[in-house]
């Protein structure tokens, strides 16, 4: 049977993929024989991983358009063109009632989560429809799809699902795929930070999801590049959420 999930001779970009679900999905691409390049706002950890995976390190804000440009050309001349992409840049934020939430928090998460994903995609996206063909996958979150006390991040992330659709319809007949991973509540630093304040409890977590279970970065990964993967050349604009089943589930703990 013909392996449609080998990556060879794709050049993928991975943002924010110097740690968590990023850092998964550069190590699969790579293990899969793609072109990896790994930007993050964190430089040094983007060499880092690089190195690690014999791939190309950048330092980038995703909030800034010019830079995201800047950074497409510098990829071009050094002979990358992206033909696969996976915005995983993000941050979240403290559950807060709106009257404690610093607007600043708000602007920030907004021009990251949101702004952060639409340059990428405008970018690259564009590149790629350019040329003839591609595939971006996009990371929301299941709280983009539920209400959460998450003012900026929750909008930001129901938004990245709604641009996901729009420009899967903008790119289709030029060959360009877009579609939107919401992952559940997966183990990674920023959620582990959040385990440290004490804000969430892992136990209670588990219990939340259908499977009883934490999720990994490397169950996210694996669904981010099957979207990448030729075994889903039929599938555009769709949001995948990797939840473990919290969806379902949640809503029936008390
Ligand atoms: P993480 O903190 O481990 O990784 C996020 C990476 O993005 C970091 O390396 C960080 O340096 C980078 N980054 C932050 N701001 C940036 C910027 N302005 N420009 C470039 N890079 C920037 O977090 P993660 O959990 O792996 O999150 C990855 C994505 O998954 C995020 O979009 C997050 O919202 C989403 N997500 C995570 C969870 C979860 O439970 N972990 C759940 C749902 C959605």
């Amino acid at each position: 049977m013909q392996q449609l999930q080998d990556f060879a001779g794709r050049t993928a970009l991975v943002t924010g993929g110097a740690s968590g679900i990023g850092l998964a999905c550069a190590e699969l691409l790579r293990a899969r024989g793609a072109t990896v390049v790994v930007a993050d706002l964190d430089a040094d950890g983007a060499q880092r991983a690089a190195r690690r995976l014999g791939a190309t390190g950048h330092g980038v804000d995703v909030a800034d358009r010019q830079a995201v440009a800047a950074l497409r050309a510098a990829l071009e001349a050094d002979g990358l063109r992206i033909d696969r992409l996976v915005n995983c840049a993000g941050i979240v934020q403290d559950p807060l009632p709106p009257d404690a939430l610093p607007h600043d928090t708000w602007r920030r998460v907004l021009a990251i989560d949101l702004e952060g994903t639409y340059a990428c995609c405008a970018e690259f996206g564009s590149a790629m429809a350019r040329r003839g063909g591609g595939a971006i996958v996009n990371i929301a979150s299941v709280a983009g799809m539920r209400s959460m006390p998450l003012h900026a991040y929750s909008p930001a992330k129901a938004a990245v699902i709604s641009l996901g659709e729009s420009l899967a319809a903008e790119w289709g007949r030029s060959g360009v795929r877009v579609n939107t991973v919401s992952p559940g509540y997966t183990v990674t630093a920023a959620l582990q930070g959040q385990i440290d304040k004490g804000l969430r409890d892992p136990e209670k977590l588990k219990a939340n999801s259908a499977l009883g279970v934490l999720i990994r970065p490397e169950h996210i990964a694996a669904a981010i590049v099957f979207l990448l993967s030729d075994d889903a050349q039929m599938v555009t604009g769709v949001n995948l959420p990797v939840d473990a089943g919290w969806l379902v589930a949640g809503s029936w703990s008390t």
